[in-house]
């Protein structure tokens, strides 16, 4: 799908959207839900929905994503999914015995009005759910919202559904990761970790979409979080959200529910928000920071100084999801990188307001649109040229199309590896980040340098 003919002209547009920055809340749910130990997401709704959500997931994990769905027809679609849900509860506790199952709507189950809570009370009544399985679910209309959306509702719904208070704290925090790779819940668990913290990541997709090769395939593998300590998050000390659009709800709901006091900060992308992570898990957990920690953030500091030359105000156009993109904005200011055009398909109008905050003083024209669409990115582009282009593979047509360096981050990379293997937050995440940057504008520099002006040592 290439994009030649995107004018450059900008016409408001309010009842078309062309290439969305953002798909569908189901598919946001389902990752979630697989970060639950012995989970197995429920879609009620039709099979062509689940598959593709399945299969978006499998080809940005480079994991087979098991998944299963009320396989609606048209029966279902006139007469409601009631008897579909309970006898696909029913099949999958007999077949493939989930701890349990998380199911999530679809726009068709949506608008047909299926209650499902009360169609999963019948198949409890019914007898169709083992003593110890639980069903929860959780409400994922695709026609508001986006896959942030999805994943922020299935969240909290683990909340609703887990979270208990027995009365006793234990000495623990609740960290909410936010939407992030396997590898980058990986690294905040190392990093917790190294501070000598305990505690319950929720949901936690490493061991589940990062396993190792080892011949024998395992539907429930061994990573996620457990129901028990699901249900231990409501006597957690403190819960820590990173990011507020995918994190917020579920931390505010654990708090009204369980009057566990939170902190929505930003992802720990970049050295600012990274710096504000650790330090809240200083001060909430009373611990201090080990020297190896601080030796992460020097070497981060180290390469930042050596290589910003090549960052001096280079103009870079980004787009993707409303957390990443607030974190990712104030880590390229602080590289004195100049964010000109943002785009998120997400709505909220805290996005926009947020991001003029960060570059109120460094891009105070900045282009930004919280609900827009990559056509709109586009013509922002090819009216103001950007050095840099950032986002998930789909920028790859605008990029080819105007001929600018191109970084792959956040969801979702269909065409490249590494990003569920390496994280992106943290110290060392930042490092990683700052050399895509780098190879970026060398390649370009190597590539379209005269030839008394190719150099060895750049
Ligand atoms: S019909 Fe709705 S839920 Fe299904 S794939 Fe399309 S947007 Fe997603």
């Amino acid at each position: 799908m290439l994009l030649r003919h995107t004018p450059s002209e900008v016409k408001e547009r309010e009842a078309l959207v062309v290439n969305p920055a953002k798909t569908c809340q189901p598919i946001g749910a389902m990752y979630a839900a697989l970060g639950i130990h012995g989970c197995l997401p429920h879609s009620h709704g039709s099979q062509g929905c689940c598959a593709y959500h399945r299969s978006t997931l499998t080809r940005h994990y480079k994991e087979p994503i098991m998944a299963s769905t009320s396989s609606f027809t048209e029966g279902a679609s006139v007469f409601g999914g009631q008897a579909n849900l309970v006898e696909a509860i029913n099949n999958i506790f007999t077949i493939y015995n989930p701890d349990v199952i998380a199911v999530h709507t679809t726009c068709l189950s949506e608008t047909i009005g299926d209650d499902v809570p009360q169609i999963v009370s019948k198949a409890k009544d019914d007898g169709k759910i083992p003593d110890g399985k639980y069903v929860i679910h959780t409400s994922t209309p695709s026609y508001v919202g986006s896959h942030v959306t999805g994943f922020a509702n299935m969240t909290k719904s683990m909340v609703n559904y887990f979270s208990e208070s027995s009365g006793t704290e234990k000495d623990q925090l609740n960290i909410i990761p936010g939407w992030v790779e396997p590898s980058d819940m990986r690294e905040i668990k190392r990093m917790t970790g190294m501070m000598g913290i305990k505690t319950v990541l929720f949901p936690d997709t490493s061991d589940v979409l990062d396993t190792p090769q080892t011949g024998k395939h395992h539907l429930f593998p061994k990573g996620g979080v457990t129901i028990p300590e699901l249900r231990s998050t409501g006597d957690s000390r403190a819960t820590i959200a990173l990011g507020q659009f995918a994190s917020g709800p579920a931390a505010e709901a654990l708090d009204a529910k369980c009057k566990v006091p939170c902190q929505v900060l930003d992802l720990p992308i970049g050295l600012m928000a990274t710096d504000r992570f650790v330090d809240a898990l200083r001060k909430t957990a009373g611990v201090s920071v080990p020297d190896a920690i601080t030796d992460e953030r020097g070497r981060l500091v180290d390469l930042i100084t050596d290589m910003h030359q090549y960052f001096y105000r280079k103009r870079v156009a980004l787009f993707g999801d409303p957390d990443q993109l607030i974190a990712m904005t104030e880590f390229l200011v602080s590289l004195d990188m100049l964010p000109v055009h943002i785009v998120t398909g997400t709505p909220g109008q805290r996005f926009e307001q947020r991001i003029r905050e960060i570059l109120k003083h460094d891009v105070p024209q900045v282009n930004v649109r919280a609900a827009g669409d990559s056509f709109l990115l586009h013509q922002w582009i090819k009216s103001e040229p950007v050095d840099l282009l950032i986002g998930n593979t789909y920028g790859k047509y605008i990029a080819r199309d105007e001929d600018i360096p191109f970084v792959r981050f956040g969801f979702p990379i269909l065409d490249r590896v590494g990003h569920s293997l390496f994280p992106s937050v943290g110290y060392v995440g930042a490092m990683r980040l700052i050399e895509k940057f780098l190879y970026a504008f060398q390649d370009r520099q190597d590539r379209d340098a005269l030839e008394e002006k190719f150099e060895l040592v750049m």
